[in-house]
């Protein structure tokens, strides 16, 4: 029996984006829900992750409209950054979702126990004394910035996004460790800001899971940006010294800077709770799950970065919905990971959606691809950002895949999921009609042109 309150339906322990999503389809479909949550309701993603570094981003953008004003006929004296001010429009854009989000939730019905919720069984969660007890219980604990064998992470000099996100000041160098959707972005962000920036990355280029042409493209604006970059080249140590740090690299450069980022990836936080005492299965670090975020204990489910799918708050969201559905029986179709959008939000952006073309020549397709440049797209022009659309289909077949890069191309990328989800034909989309003059038009340029009927095309 429960000393606490319940039995509810769903215990669901953590209140990130992943555990808060379940709790919300739950609820709306009848079920009685406690959420667990030791911190603050939204996690990651609303207090450390994906909305503080979109605010920095968006002032970031703005830093540099600023200084580039007069190439659009506007004067305006860029002065400099003010970090408190940055601080300020970050923490009321987060703030305000905070709010937002604990209001529906109350709203909803579902019971927020505030305290760190360990697992005492298949169906029990401690919260300090007390025990709460579900018919199905939601493991939703996140994940952790990870370091590498022997870094030491000090808060001070040798930093992760955690405290990159509180820093007080624009540093005048940083050394950035890892050229993923963390690094690159708060690579982006400093430059902006004024930050001498190099990233060093040990595989041959930045966002190794993307298209390699998009990776190519974001490294040759980056090296514009004056934002240097170590490709192919592992960490060795650092040191830090009074002033800043002095990073080694296999081979015996060396890069002095006043901060190290370490964005080397994020951990799961799967031990410590009862996770494995209750018998559930977790490898390298992350819990084992089926189609449906069953745990290998029935009636456990888990979800987000707890689990080997994509770190995203957004499958997350999914991943929390679908088991809301699973448990009161709805039979809800499994998540097809490909076809999650990836969104980096430097400047400038990388977005994607289905398979790359590698992925799809080693799946056996075989592919045809188109990439129209943004130089040919009037809007792109008009923001004054280069880069391209590449599409990948299958010969006589479906879109496979669609990779983009430029300002505000992470906006595209929605018509690129429905094309991607929906298998629809290049040819279907070139009937399409897009509005113009936008970006989207080259989307519809590359089908065109894989439908044979390029329009704005030099051959
Ligand atoms: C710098 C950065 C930028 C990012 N940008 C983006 C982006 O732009 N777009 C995107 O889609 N994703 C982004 N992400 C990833 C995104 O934040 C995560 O994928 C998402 O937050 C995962 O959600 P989650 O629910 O699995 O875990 P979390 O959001 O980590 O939530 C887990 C929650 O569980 C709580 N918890 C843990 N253990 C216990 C316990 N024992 N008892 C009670 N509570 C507990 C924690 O306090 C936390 O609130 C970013 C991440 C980072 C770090």
């Amino acid at each position: 029996m429960a000393d606490g309150s319940g039995p509810y339906d769903i215990v669901v322990l953590g209140g990130g984006s992943g555990g808060y999503a379940c709790a919300l389809r739950a609820a709306e479909l009848g079920k009685s829900v406690a959420l667990i949550e030791k911190d603050k309701i939204g996690g990651t993603c609303l207090h450390r992750g994906c909305i503080p570094t979109k605010t920095l981003l968006h002032s970031a953008e703005v830093a540099d409209e600023t200084r580039e004003s007069a190439a659009f006929g506007v004067r305006a004296r860029f002065e400099g950054i003010d970090m408190n001010g940055v601080h300020a429009f970050k923490d009321k854009i987060v703030n305000r979702a905070w709010k937002g989000v604990q209001g529906l939730l109350k709203s909803k019905g579902i019971t927020i126990i505030e305290g760190e919720g360990r697992l005492v069984g298949p169906n029990r969660v401690a919260v300090g004394s007390e025990v709460y007890e579900g018919r199905n219980i939601v493991l939703a604990t996140g994940s952790a910035p990870r370091t590498l064998p022997g870094l030491e992470i000090d808060g001070e000099r040798v930093i992760t996004s955690e405290h990159a996100l509180k820093l007080d000041r624009v540093p005048s160098s940083v050394v950035v460790l890892g050229g993923g959707v963390i690094g690159v972005e708060f690579a982006s962000v400093w430059r902006s800001f004024g930050a001498e920036v190099t990233i060093v990355e040990a595989l041959p280029h930045l966002l190794p899971l993307e298209e390699e042409s998009s990776s190519k493209l974001l490294e040759r604006a980056f090296r514009r940006r004056g934002i240097k970059q170590e490709l192919g080249v592992f960490f060795e140590s650092v040191k830090t010294t009074d002033t800043g740090v002095v990073v080694t690299l296999a081979g015996g450069k060396t890069l002095d800077a006043e901060l190290l980022l370490v964005a080397v990836g994020r951990g799961a936080v799967s031990s410590g709770m009862g996770f494995e005492e209750a018998g559930i299965a977790i490898e390298r670090g992350t819990v084992v799950v089926n189609e449906y975020c069953q745990t290998s204990v029935p009636g456990v489910y888990a979800v987000g970065d707890l689990i080997p799918t994509l770190q995203l708050a957004h499958a997350g969201f999914a991943e929390g919905i679908l088991v809301a559905e699973h448990i009161a029986g709805l039979n809800p179709v499994p998540i097809d990971y490909d076809g999650v959008p990836r969104i980096t939000y430097s400047d400038p952006e990388v977005a994607s959606v289905g398979i790359t073309s590698a992925q799809a020549r080693e799946r056996g397709h075989e592919i045809v691809e188109f990439t129209y440049d943004l130089a040919g797209n009037p809007k792109s022009q008009i923001l004054q950002t280069q880069g391209a659309v590449k599409v990948i289909s299958e010969k006589d077949g479906p879109v496979l895949g669609v990779h983009m890069v430029g300002r505000r191309v992470g906006e595209l990328v929605t018509e690129g999921q429905l094309i991607y989800n929906w298998e629809a034909l290049p040819s279907e989309v070139a009937q399409l009609i897009h509005a113009h003059p936008t970006q989207s038009e080259a989307v519809g340029e590359a089908m065109l042109a894989l439908a044979g009927k390029p329009l704005h095309v030099h051959n």
